[in-house]
C-alpha cells in the first residue's frame, strides 16, 4: 500500500478523471484523492447521451458513472463546479478559482476536450443545440417529436447518432456536412460511404461539400440557410463539429502541449509529478511510434488506469490498441487501429456484415473498421487488436 500526506489531484471530472481516481484505490493507493471539475452534475458516461437518451430508454441522471455516496465511501474528495485557475509547480499546489489551493503528490490533468462552436449568424436561436452533456441530450429528446424537421450540422459521429435516433423518432432529418466525406478524421472513405449509404436508405437527406451561411428564425430556428443561398426548414438543429483539447491550464503552467498535453508512453508529462490521460492527452505511442491523441471511451477508460498506476511507482506503458464504436439503427460500427494511416482498404464479407483492412504503403496493416451485427464482427475486430498489440515496443 502506498500512502503520503498530499493528496493525488485529479483536475477533471470527466471519464478519464473519474475513472482513474478509482483507479488509484483499485491499485491500493491510501492517500487523499482529490477530482476537482467544473460541472455541477456528477461524473457521467457519454456514449448513452447521443443513443440510449435520445431515444427516450435512459435518463442523463442514469448515465452516472458512479452514485453521489460512491465518492465519500470511497475516501474521494469530489469537488464539482469549480475550475483550476492555475498549477503552481513550484510550490507543487493547484490554485483553484476563489483562493483555495490543493497541494499535490501526483498531479493528474484529465481535462479533456470542448466542442467547437458553431459561429454562423443565428447560432443563438433557440432549437440549435450541441449534444456533450446530459442537459444538452435531455433539451434534443424533448425537441424529437414526431414530424419534427431535423438539421444536423457536421457529419461526424456524433452527427450520424444523432441522425439516426431522431429518424427512429419519426423526425425529419437533413444531415449536412462540408467536407466530402462523413466521419473523415475516424474512418476510410469507403467505410464512411457504406454508413452513410444505410441513412440514405432509411431517408435520411445526407449532404456533402455543404457551407452553412446562417440561421434565420425569430426566438427560435426556423430554417438553416446554405452558401448557396438555398434555405431548409427545420424546428431544430443540433451540430457537432469536433472539439479542441483543453490543454491551456498545462501550458500556463509550463509543460509542452501539442495538440493536447504532450506526454511519453507513461502518460507522464515533463514534470515527473504531473500526469495526464483521456481526450486531452497526446502520448508517445509505441504502437505507431509517433505522438498520438485519441478521442473516445475506450481511451478515457484504458488510459486512467494506465496513469493511476504510473503515478503510484509502477512503469507501464500505455500500449492499447486504439478502438472505438458506434451505434446506429441497427447495426453496429466498430474500428480498431488507425485506418487514417492506411493508404489502401481491402473489403472482406462476413455473412451481412463487412470488414475493411487498411493497409499502408508498405503493406502493414495499420487499422481495421467493421459495420453490421455485433456477432460477426466482434471476433474479426479482436482479432487484429491482438494481433497489432503484440508490434508494441
Ligand atoms: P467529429 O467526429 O470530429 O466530426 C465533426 C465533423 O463536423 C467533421 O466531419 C467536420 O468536418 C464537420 N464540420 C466541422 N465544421 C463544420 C461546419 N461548419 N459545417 C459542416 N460540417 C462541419 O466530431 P463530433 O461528431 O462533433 O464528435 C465530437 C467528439 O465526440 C469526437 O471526439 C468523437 O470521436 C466523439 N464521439 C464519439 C462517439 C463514439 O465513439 N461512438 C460518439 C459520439 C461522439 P472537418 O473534418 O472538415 O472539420
Amino acid at each position: 500500500m502506498t500512502t503520503c500526506q498530499e493528496p493525488i489531484v485529479i483536475v477533471g471530472a470527466g471519464h478519464s478523471g473519474a475513472r482513474a481516481a478509482a483507479a488509484l484505490r483499485k491499485h491500493g493507493w491510501t492517500g487523499g484523492i482529490s477530482l476537482v471539475g467544473e460541472e455541477q452534475c456528477l461524473p457521467y458516461d457519454r456514449p448513452p447521451l447521443s443513443k440510449a437518451v435520445l431515444l427516450g430508454k435512459k435518463t442523463g441522471e442514469q448515465c452516472a458513472l458512479y452514485a453521489g455516496s460512491w465518492y465519500a465511501e470511497n475516501g474521494i474528495d469530489l469537488l464539482l463546479a469549480q475550475s483550476v485557475d492555475r498549477i503552481d509547480r513550484h510550490s507543487v499546489q493547484v490554485m483553484l478559482q476563489g483562493g483555495r489551493s490543493l497541494a499535490y503528490h501526483r498531479l493528474l490533468l484529465a481535462t479533456g476536450s470542448s466542442i467547437n462552436s458553431l459561429t454562423v449568424s443565428g447560432a443563438d436561436l433557440n432549437g440549435v443545440l450541441p449534444l456533450r452533456t446530459p442537459q444538452h441530450a435531455h433539451a434534443i429528446a424533448d425537441s424529437l417529436q414526431s414530424g419534427s424537421r431535423l438539421v444536423v450540422i457536421g457529419g461526424g459521429v456524433i452527427g450520424l447518432e444523432v441522425a439516426a435516433a431522431a429518424l427512429q423518432r419519426g423526425c425529419t432529418v437533413t444531415v449536412l456536412e462540408r467536407a466530402p466525406q462523413a466521419m473523415g478524421r475516424s474512418v476510410p472513405a469507403i467505410v464512411s460511404e457504406a454508413v452513410v449509404a444505410e441513412h440514405r436508405h432509411r431517408g435520411v437527406d445526407v449532404r456533402f461539400g455543404v457551407e452553412v451561411a446562417s440561421l434565420d428564425g425569430t426566438i427560435g430556428v426556423q430554417s438553416v440557410r446554405l452558401s448557396t443561398g438555398e434555405a431548409l426548414p427545420c424546428d431544430i438543429v443540433v451540430y457537432g463539429l469536433g472539439v479542441r483539447p483543453n490543454a491551456d491550464l498545462a501550458a500556463a503552467a509550463g509543460l509542452s502541449t501539442d495538440n493536447g498535453i504532450r506526454t511519453d508512453p507513461y502518460l507522464r508529462t515533463d514534470d515527473d509529478r504531473i500526469f495526464a490521460c483521456g481526450d486531452v492527452c497526446c502520448y508517445d505511442s509505441r504502437l505507431y511510434k509517433r505522438a498520438i491523441r485519441l478521442e473516445n471511451w475506450r481511451n478515457a477508460e484504458d488510459q486512467a488506469d494506465t496513469a493511476a498506476r504510473n503515478m503510484l511507482g509502477q512503469q507501464v506503458p500505455f500500449d492499447a490498441v486504439p478502438w472505438f464504436w458506434s451505434n446506429q439503427y441497427d447495426f453496429a460500427l466498430q474500428v480498431a487501429g488507425l485506418p487514417s494511416l492506411g493508404t489502401e482498404t481491402k473489403v472482406e464479407t462476413i455473412g451481412r456484415s463487412r470488414l475493411f483492412l487498411s493497409t499502408d504503403a508498405e503493406g502493414v496493416l495499420r487499422g481495421a473498421s467493421a459495420i453490421g451485427s455485433i456477432r460477426d464482427i466482434a471476433g474479426p475486430i479482436k482479432e487484429f487488436k491482438t494481433a497489432l498489440a503484440a508490434t508494441a515496443s
